[in-house]
């Protein structure tokens, strides 16, 4: 518990890199955050920066600059102390953007080949700029090249208006349907870019691992338990009481237990009218001691906030829609003091625990298949939660626990008839019998949202065959009005959004 406070320095950037005049970039954001200029001058390049950060905390922490070079960081760093180990003379590097600056200048941009975080950085030195991403891309990265004029923001709408010359299509990275001109840096990778051309290279930095490992039931739980514990134990922050967001699930259940043991802990449970795993998460919550409540949110309200989940996750899935709404509406509904709040999102990604799959090649294909197609989804992005002022952090995917239990042989992961069997295994001594045993449920089910989404597309006469269909058509509808046009979600309207979507679909069937 070294250095984290209860919010990063930075929830999210934008910055422009330019060869001639020009302010600081501005842009409608969904972030909640105080805006601080950064940046300055170098040899061959302005650099500036509009730094989003908390009430309380110092944007100055965000960035440094150091010679010919700044640097730009939004989110946190969870293996600062085997950073630092590597750096000459153990330098004191209070913060991440230092200790970032001190790794570049001694490994130029294999420096994010170490890093273990939740981040998104720019690296401006000489007349080059490093956009990077973390290993899983958790906090996105867009941005927009032109020559002389590079634009770079954690979220895609504050570029969606900027009137700069189109650039080069920097074809490794991926287009953002609606938004011209402007590409997402995949999750692993720095994009490396000349700023006078904007001509570029993407270099990976992390890759989901191939290979399986055999290790025996007991070494298997040892290491996953070992690996989770300090992952939790790395996203807690001295003097700040954590919340964990609990359904009573192994995997939320899991980080609840091992952040109990550092101190009192409050989890946070919600349902709607028609569906909660309020009982499951009570019996967690009790036996953990923890600071429970439970936030009942009427689903009428919390269909609501559809606009505002993809304002928020810019994403274009519909399932990962389902999935973060009712996260999302349960952010909304915390109250203002910002809040560090830790998840169990993603541990069935790596584990297979969505596809309920016994087989096992079926069960690896699934994995391999997630982790070949999870990017640019926005699952994870810190804007869900910063949209209302607080942070979030997801202990499955930290780099290390990710690395292990994606590579573990498929064997380990369905056994004795159980799915995520080696979480569960691992976990057996801190949690009740029957939150190990308890069967999957996804929080769009435990929560009612894919349900009463269905039949409010039912209710609007989209037949069952094309309720998949009409859900995509929704979302994309409601990423043009509230990222591709700018639009606040207040203003944007789910109805009319379902109403445009629905004519689509039947432009389409004629
Ligand atoms: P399981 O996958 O075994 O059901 P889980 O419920 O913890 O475990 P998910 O269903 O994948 O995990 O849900 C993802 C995460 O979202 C949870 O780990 C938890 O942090 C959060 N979450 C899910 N449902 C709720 C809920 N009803 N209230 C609060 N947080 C929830
Ligand atoms: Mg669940």
């Amino acid at each position: 518990m070294a250095h984290l406070g209860t919010l990063p320095p930075a929830l999210g950037f934008l910055v422009r890199a330019h060869t001639g005049a020009g302010a600081a970039p501005q842009g409608p954001v969904a972030t909640r955050a105080l805006h601080a200029e950064a940046g300055g001058a170098l040899s061959a390049q302005v650099l500036s920066a509009t730094v989003l950060h908390g009430p309380g905390t110092d944007p100055g922490r965000a960035w440094t600059r150091a010679g010919d070079t700044v640097v730009v960081v939004a989110g946190e760093f969870y293996n600062q102390d085997e950073l630092r180990s590597v750096l000459p003379g153990s330098p004191a590097c209070d913060s991440d953007a230092e200790l970032l600056a001190a790794l570049f200048d001694r490994y130029d941009l294999h420096a994010f080949r170490l890093v273990n975080g939740r981040f998104a950085a720019v690296v401006a030195s000489g007349a080059r700029l490093c956009a990077a991403t973390d290993h899983a891309g958790s906090v996105p990265l867009y941005l927009r090249p032109a020559p002389g004029d590079i634009r770079i923001a954690t979220e895609a709408k504050a570029l969606a208006a900027q009137g700069s010359p189109r650039g080069p299509s920097l074809p490794e990275t991926r287009r953002v349907p609606g938004l011209p001109g402007v590409r997402q840096v995949p999750a692993g990778t720095v994009l490396e870019l000349a700023v006078d051309s904007a001509d570029g290279s993407l270099h990976r930095t992390w890759e989901p691992p191939s290979a399986r490992r055999i290790l025996s039931e007991d070494a298997a739980c040892r290491a996953v338990r070992g690996a989770l514990e300090q992952a939790v134990e790395r996203r807690l922050a001295v003097g700040t009481k954590p919340l964990v967001v609990l359904s009573g699930g192994i995997d939320s259940s899991a980080v609840a237990a091992l952040a109990a043991a550092h101190g009192p802990l409050d989890t946070l449970s919600m349902g709607t009218d028609l569906s909660d795993e309020f009982p499951q998460a009570e019996v967690v919550a009790r036996h953990l001691a923890t600071d429970h409540s439970e936030l009942v949110i009427p689903m009428d309200t919390l269909l609501r906030r559809l606009p505002y989940t993809v304002w928020a996750a810019e994403t274009l899935d519909a399932d990962i829609v389902e999935y973060l709404l009712p996260l999302v509406g349960l952010y909304r509904e915390l109250p203002d003091t910002p809040r560090r709040v830790l998840t169990g999102y993603g541990a069935d990604i790596p584990l297979a625990g969505m596809h309920r799959e016994d087989r096992l090649p079926q069960l690896d294909t699934a994995v391999t298949h997630d982790m070949a197609t999870f990017d640019g989804l926005n699952e994870m992005s810190p804007v869900l939660a910063a949209a209302h002022g607080h942070w979030t952090s997801h202990p499955y995917w930290d780099r290390d626990v990710l690395d292990l239990l994606v590579g573990l042989e498929a064997g380990l992961k369905r056994r004795h008839g159980r799915d995520k069997w080696v979480l569960r295994a691992a976990m057996t001594d801190l949690l009740p019998e029957e939150t190990v045993s308890r069967p999957k449920l996804g929080v769009h089910e435990g929560s009612g949202v894919s349900v009463a989404f269905t039949r409010l597309l039912s209710d609007n006469g989209v037949p069952d065959r094309d309720i998949a269909t009409a859900k995509t058509l929704v979302v994309r509808e409601l990423f043009d009005r509230t990222v591709a046009e700018g639009g606040h979600p207040d203003q944007v309207s789910g109805e009319s959004a379902i109403h445009a979507a629905l004519r689509r679909l039947r432009q389409g069937a004629a």
